[in-house]
């Protein structure tokens, strides 16, 4: 069997700037982004499964209002606590 392939923070770099192969360049974005919008305070990710809306909060504005935040997308309702 042959192992997972890995690449070292070097490599993928190189192979960003150098475009070689799109198809890796738009993973390693896509990947980029999704860690991104994961551990950033300011975004939010829609709770409902399969659905992959990420939207920005102003968090002092979150803490003063009492309404439900809402996905653009699907429309799914939840309450988000700081
Ligand atoms: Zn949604």
């Amino acid at each position: 069997m042959e192992p997972c392939q890995e690449f070292s923070i070097e490599q993928l770099v190189m192979m960003v700037s150098k475009a070689e192969n799109q198809e890796i360049v738009e993973v390693i974005n896509s990947l980029s982004i999704r860690r991104y919008l994961a551990s950033s305070d300011d975004i939010r990710l829609c709770p409902t499964p399969g659905c992959k809306y990420a939207g920005f909060i102003f968090e002092d504005e979150l803490a003063n209002c009492s309404k439900p935040l809402e996905c653009n997308l699907c429309y799914a309702k939840w309450v988000d606590k700081i």
